[in-house]
């Protein structure tokens, strides 16, 4: 199967010239012209690498890359302007992967996409773990455990317990939850969010109703607190605060039955 390419590009001579040059080269191309438009077609289409003009109607390439990021480590690569050195510099620490400068030529172009594409295959094997006292979480196999136990979540359910983790701590509102979970960047019923963290609070619980680690915040969303941060058990106090994206020792005994007893 070819690669796919999304391309977001208002400029329509640009948009043309890059989608045959990438077709010529064995690519499938899919075009948007706006940022809205640019991030349906990423929910839809599951491109391979994105390419990503950044002066764009509707919403920018700037809320275009933030967005994407969130939900997905697919290579993008910045279409930049010539002379916005800035701009670089601000895409790549947002998590842009490349940038080519316009005007750029036809094989630099392909060159770049094909570079994209080889490095993002060799980095995925690198499955990345997230671990605490409570819940083990492989962002790679998609596997939970919940106590060492494996716990079997829906794909949405999945998608949800993940963007919680990834932004442990802070509260995310229904309509973010909507976006990274559900992929649906139109934010259609939220009521969708109350009963999807229903369920998930029941299948992480253990038959321990009040061990939940995700909270409620009132009128703002949901968040994740880290059980070892919140409870505190005496054993896991000489550990320091808990690194998020540090995998800790499976056989540690994690000192929940200390924090069982309500
Ligand atoms: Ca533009």
């Amino acid at each position: 199967m070819n690669a796919r390419v999304l391309c977001i590009e208002d400029d329509q001579d640009i948009a043309l010239a890059v989608s045959m040059v990438l077709r010529r080269a064995g690519f499938d191309v899919v075009g948007a012209t706006d940022g809205k438009e640019g991030l349906r077609s990423f929910h839809d289409e599951r491109p391979d690498v994105v390419l990503l003009d950044l002066g764009l109607p509707t919403l920018d390439g700037w809320a275009v890359l933030e967005r994407i990021r969130d939900l997905s480590d697919v290579p993008v690569m910045l279409l930049t302007a010539h002379g916005l050195e800035a701009d670089k510099v601000r895409g790549l620490s947002m998590g842009a992967d490349d940038y080519l400068t316009k005007p750029f030529g036809n094989a630099e172009l392909v060159a770049r996409v094909q570079a994209l594409l080889r490095r993002n295959r060799s980095a995925r094997p690198e499955a990345e773990v997230y671990q605490d006292a409570l819940i083990e979480l492989n962002f790679g196999s998609r596997e939970v455990r919940v106590g060492g136990e494996p716990v079997a979540l829906t794909p949405s359910e999945f998608r949800l317990l993940a963007a919680l983790i990834r932004h442990a701590g802070q509260t995310l509102s229904a309509d973010q939850l909507l976006e990274q979970a559900w992929s649906d960047p139109l934010r259609i019923g939220p009521e969708r969010v109350k009963f999807a963290v229903m369920r998930l609070r029941r299948k992480l619980s253990q038959g321990d109703g009040d061990g939940t680690p995700i909270e409620a915040i009132r009128g703002f969303g949901y968040r994740y607190v880290v059980p070892a941060d919140r409870r505190q058990p005496p054993d896991d106090r000489r550990l320091g605060p808990v690194d998020r994206r540090q995998p800790r020792a499976a056989s540690s005994p994690s000192g929940r039955s200390e924090s069982d007893r309500s």
